[in-house]
């Protein structure tokens, strides 16, 4: 049965989209290891998690690092014992700016946790989920409608969701055979921390792009998301589920 007895690894997993997806899935039973750059932030979900008899535990991972994946899974791996799921949620906005005048190292910055993150996390997850055995297992990788639209002024992040739909395509091919399911979803905007900063006039500008007339809910990504890790979706992989409002039909 899905989440019996199952364990999730979930990174970004210490606000927003990532905290709203750790909870649904501890709700169900599935020990959840909580990484995030962001100590605090993971330890205060572990805890609001653990106030509701949940499991899950934080861990202190930069995702643009190739060895905090790697120790990411072998903490799951020693906590829990084996890896069943995997979200790969890690992410950031980025400075905004006309692709002719984009910032390099905000470029590298934004390539390397959304994009190279997503590749070098399911580089040690995939192995482990073998190991676990592939049918027990999924991966859901955050893309965003930026996945297959402009943000216009954010080139970065464009181009990193496109390149995560790809990534995730290209990894549902290889490990198909073997019956391990990859997809990733793409949200709208959603109202997370994220978007703090935002002025009440760009806020309004977003909202009048949803053809539903407001900004997402956290947890309605995090409802998609148990969807594509449970066994409902056993015969999806390789998608791009968009969770958007109606954004992208305008
Ligand atoms: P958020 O800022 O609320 O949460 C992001 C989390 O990721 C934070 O806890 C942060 O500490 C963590 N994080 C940032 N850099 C990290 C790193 N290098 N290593 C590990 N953790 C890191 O943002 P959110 O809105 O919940 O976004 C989560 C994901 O959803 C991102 O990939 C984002 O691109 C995507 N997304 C968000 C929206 C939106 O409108 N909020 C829409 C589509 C997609």
């Amino acid at each position: 049965m899905s989440f019996d007895n199952k364990v999730a690894l979930v990174t970004g997993a210490g606000s927003g989209i990532g905290e709203a997806i750790s909870k649904e899935l501890a709700g169900l039973g599935v020990r959840v290891v909580l990484a995030d750059i962001d100590e605090a932030g993971a330890q205060r979900v572990a805890d609001e998690i653990a106030a509701k008899e949940g499991t899950a535990i934080p861990f202190k991972a930069d995702s643009a690092s190739p060895d905090d994946n790697e120790k990411a899974v072998a903490f799951a791996l020693r906590t829990y014992g084996k890896l069943n799921y995997a979200v790969n949620n890690a992410g950031i906005g980025g400075n905004a700016a006309p692709t002719g005048e984009v910032d390099i190292e905000n470029w590298d910055r934004v390539i390397d946790i959304n994009l190279n993150g997503v590749l070098y996390a399911m580089r040690y997850q995939i192995p482990a989920m073998l190991d676990a055995g592939a049918a027990e297992c999924a991966i859901v990788n955050m893309a965003s409608i930026h996945g297959s639209v402009a943000a216009i002024g954010n080139s970065a992040y464009t181009a990193a969701k496109h390149g995560v739909v790809g990534l995730t395509k290209n990894a549902a091919a290889e490990y198909g055979p073997k019956g391990l399911r990859i997809n990733c979803v793409g949200p709208a905007y959603i109202a997370t921390p994220l978007l703090d900063n935002l002025s009440e006039e760009v806020r309004a500008e977003l909202v009048a792009r949803h053809p539903l007339g407001r900004l997402g809910k956290a947890e309605e990504v995090a409802k998609v998301v148990r969807f594509l890790l449970s066994d409902d979706a056993s015969f999806v992989s390789g998608s791009y589920y968009l969770v958007d409002g109606g954004y992208t039909t305008i």
